[in-house]
């Protein structure tokens, strides 16, 4: 019966029904559960078969809108510790609903300058905020994965061209292996880049000095001086384990002399640089020819958002662009088609978002969130250290906080099989999300605090429910 030509248009107040739900499911979302496993069968209010007819706009939107309230996860409410998942900050949040109102075509200028200079002056803005030279070329992609993938394509370009090949015309198939160097830090996400971009996941030389993954600088500069030709650092500003750094000063010194690229994958370790309590961790990435970072973690603006930059600007166009199809615009520097330095071709507004929340809160919210996230994170860091059936595994220095549950005398085996139910309970109790992970071999929880909404009281019972969980394990033992 219903189709959208012959309806009359009810967008507006199919979008007035999901604001009305946003006020109470945002004001609600301190009390949830972070997922009420209760909801699963709520999921097959998804299913069945394609409707021949459609049940219509209103019908179809109201039904969505509960299901989505109801079984999704709150992960954008204050006490989704799990992965590294940062929230939507009112200006941001709002702003992406507005990138859907005006759905622009932002890959190409003509089709929308607007979206086009929105985006040049957010990473102009970015820049600034993580104190990246203005000189620095830059674009918007949907994820650190692909801002990983933008920075090591332009590496692999700038390789190439030191062999004399033009990959983008011409592939690999002339080439020797790229040699690809990091620490035990190294991100999956940077393996898959290199995936992707025809090099292979496990070409990268992991130099570490122990399981932690910590870079062993004395093989990583022995190897990088007997090279002979051109090579890729990976610098991680940020591992998600523990939180911690590998030396960017250093390895910049070291791309220097050895006339290595450095790309540094800063996802959420580069917003250290935000604050002076932190900025020491990510000195010298300023340096780097290539930098990396999420937006969806700690700039809480909602999925995807992720943002690369890179010394020689001219080499995103040289790596992305050249489409050699007459249809399309050519690169220009002032009339910014950012399909031609980026992976993607149609794309939609995802500076809104950016914009809107570092207009909003400015260099100072920024910072301020930042913070926040560290007291927070040496909070529960002295929580664990006091209590005597917790283990802090690693100094806390950012957001993430590494610790496992270990009463005094359970012998080591029996704590490992402790630790990984106590991943399971937690995820399966709902009240707070928090991931497990092995860290030195063992298994350890790695809560990550990101969002702007968490508290000291999200932190005290995140805690307590940690406590709580192991407690009621060990006893059962
Ligand atoms: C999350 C993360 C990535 C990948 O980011 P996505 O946005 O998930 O693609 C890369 N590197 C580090 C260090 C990360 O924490």
């Amino acid at each position: 019966m219903s189709d959208p030509l012959n309806e009359q248009d009810l967008a507006g107040t199919a979008l007035g029904m999901v604001a009305t739900t946003a006020q109470s499911y945002l004001a609600g979302l301190p009390g949830r559960l972070v997922h009420d496993p209760a909801t699963t069968g709520v999921l097959d209010e998804l299913g069945g078969d394609l409707p021949e007819h459609g049940e219509g706009t209103l019908k179809s939107i109201e039904q969505l809108t509960h299901i989505a309230t109801t079984a999704g996860t709150h992960s954008s409410g204050p006490r989704f510790f799990h992965f590294v998942v940062g929230g939507a900050t009112p200006a941001a949040q709002a702003a992406d609903w507005l990138t859907s109102l005006v759905d622009q075509a932002s890959g190409v200028w003509p089709a929308s300058p607007f979206a086009s200079h929105a985006e040049t002056v957010a990473l102009r803005w970015l820049k600034d905020l993580f104190g990246l030279p203005s000189s620095y070329g830059g674009v918007l992609t949907p994820s650190a994965t692909f801002a990983n993938l933008t920075g090591l394509a332009c590496a692999r370009f700038w390789w190439a061209e030191k062999h004399g090949v033009d990959v983008t015309v011409d592939g690999l198939a002339s080439l020797p292996r790229m040699p690809v160097l990091s620490s035990g830090y190294v991100h999956p996400s940077s393996r898959k880049a290199l995936q992707l971009l025809g090099h292979g996941r496990d070409t990268v030389e992991v130099f570490a000095r122990d399981a932690s993954g910590a870079i062993d600088l004395p093989a990583l500069r022995e190897r990088l001086a007997s090279l002979d030709g051109p090579a890729v650092i990976i610098g991680n500003a940020g591992e998600v384990n523990a939180g911690d750094f590998d030396p960017i000063e250093e390895l910049a010194d070291l791309a220097e002399r050895h006339g290595a690229w450095l790309h540094i994958d800063g996802a959420f370790g580069l917003f250290a640089g935000v604050s002076p309590r932190t900025s020491h961790l990510v000195r010298g990435v300023e340096r780097a020819d290539s930098v990396a970072a999420d937006g969806h973690k700690w700039l809480n603006v909602p999925y995807e958002s992720g943002f690369a930059f890179v010394r020689t600007p001219e080499l995103l166009g040289r790596a992305f662009g050249g489409w050699n199809a007459p249809y399309l615009p050519a690169p220009d520097e002032t009339r910014i088609s950012y399909n031609n330095l980026g992976p993607e071709s149609s794309r939609r507004a995802r500076a809104l978002p950016i914009w809107a929340t570092l207009r909003a809160y400015g260099r100072q919210g920024a910072r301020a969130m930042v913070e926040r996230h560290l007291d927070l994170a040496l909070h529960l860091g002295r929580l664990v250290d006091q209590a005597p059936d917790m283990e802090l595994l690693a100094p806390v220095q950012l957001c993430v906080v590494c610790f496992r549950c270990r009463p005094p005398g359970m012998a080591e085996q029996d704590v490992e099989k402790l630790n990984q139910r106590l991943g399971e309970e937690l995820l399966a109790d709902g009240r707070v999300f928090a991931g497990t992970t092995l860290y030195r071999g063992m298994t350890a929880l790695r809560p990550a605090i990101v969002n702007w909404r968490t508290t000291e009281t999200d932190i005290d019972l995140f805690f307590s429910v940690v406590q709580e969980l192991g407690r009621r394990l060990s006893k059962s033992w």
